[in-house]
């Protein structure tokens, strides 16, 4: 089974956050998307005989391209590729995008999953992230999702901004569980280099939040969405039972996927394809690079995609794929994360614990093959 990702690339203004690869304006959205079905068929060989289980529009924000363009581009891969499997549909989507009738055209076209960028209900938290919708307007896109038939939408959140932890933290995941959407993801705000954050912080007019507020903001959210019934799946993803993404479940077990459009990733189990970072160069026909991934790079993947999930390392599949030695490495660097209680291990699996996943990081880079 296999995953086709495809990424528009067009904002209508930029989040202070932001670093995506994503330019402001549609004015080039037509001959993107013509260059996108150059790539599909350009690279109809890639995913060989696998049937598509996922499709997933990303961005950028794909909920700035007309249904015709959506729908032209799914049509495109189901005479490409065996699309016959598909399980499940996505559409990133900013809440003011979401009309009723933008939303009934969506159905049509067989777009069966939305995901939410609401990031908080707080409107002055909103301001200072320069989202362009409101917390009522969050709302309404949902219950209009719903009333259009939408029966799997996820909705993303962000925690960890300055000034906005607390209660109004609190009332972001209240009013988000208010909603009953199936799937939340929740991010720890990061500042980045080159975002409207980053230049902030630069003049020292802007931190990121401490340690222990982020450990608590964390705790705040898995205890939160833990106890409304959503199991904590992954590093920053929860589901109702039935509902974990599977089209991001796919990068984490090492599922093929293709990617199409500017800056898209592929991946083949063995070698990673990137497209390049310019919509002029895309369109223009420029190649993605390639590079293979030797056994060394490829336990290192696999430790950190596995790790990020719930269900951990399988140490017998882990041991067939890559060798007793490298796993009895692994196991000894592992020892005094699972003596601090980090680590989970039951002698078979080795998981991180769901309330600890914010540290994820630390833990698999001591895991890592050097
Ligand atoms: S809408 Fe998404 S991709 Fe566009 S600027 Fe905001 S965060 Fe970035």
């Amino acid at each position: 089974m296999a995953g086709i990702y495809l990424h528009i690339p067009f904002c209508k203004r930029i989040c202070s956050y932001c670093d995506f690869f994503r330019e402001v304006g549609t004015g080039r959205l037509v001959p993107l998307v013509e260059a996108m079905h150059r790539e599909m068929e350009a690279r109809s060989d890639y995913l060989g005989s696998e049937a598509v289980r996922t499709r997933y529009f990303g961005g950028g924000t794909p909920s700035l391209c007309p249904p015709e363009l959506l729908e032209g581009l799914l049509d495109h891969a189901a005479r490409l590729f065996d699309c016959t499997q598909v399980e499940e549909t996505t559409l990133e989507a900013n809440p003011d995008d979401l009309t009723p009738e933008y939303l009934g055209a969506l159905r049509r076209i067989g777009i069966d999953r939305l995901s939410i960028g609401i990031q908080s209900f707080d409107d002055d938290c909103l301001r200072l992230m320069n989202r362009r919708h409101n917390a009522a307007q969050a709302v309404q896109a949902v219950r209009n999702a719903r009333n259009a038939g939408f029966e799997n939408i996820t909705v993303d959140l962000i925690f960890g901004v300055p000034g906005f932890g607390g209660d109004s933290l609190r009332r972001s995941l209240d009013r988000t569980l208010e909603l009953g959407v199936e799937h939340i993801s929740a991010y720890h705000l990061t500042i980045e280099p080159g975002t409207a954050f980053g230049r902030r912080m630069e003049r020292g007019e802007f931190a990121p939040v401490d340690e222990a507020v982020s450990e608590t903001e964390y705790a705040l959210v898995h205890e939160t969405l833990s106890k409304a019934g959503y199991e904590h799946y992954e590093v920053s993803n929860f589901a109702r039972p039935g509902f974990r993404a599977r089209h991001n479940a796919a990068y984490w077990h090492g599922v093929k996927y293709l990617g199409i459009g500017p800056a898209a990733h592929s991946f083949d189990g063995r070698e990673r394809h990137w497209n390049v970072s310019s919509v002029e160069r895309y369109i223009a026909g420029d190649a993605p690079e390639a590079e293979i991934l030797s056994e060394h790079d490829r336990f290192n993947e696999y430790v950190m995609t596995r790790l990020r999930t719930v269900e951990g390392i399988d140490l017998k599949e882990a041991t067939a794929l890559f060798g007793p030695e490298r796993c009895e490495r692994m196991m000894q660097e592992a020892a005094g994360w699972i003596h601090a209680g980090i680590l989970l291990f039951d002698n078979r699996r080795l998981a991180i614990s769901p309330a600890r996943m914010l540290v994820s990081d630390a833990v698999i880079e001591e895991l890592f093959e050097t």
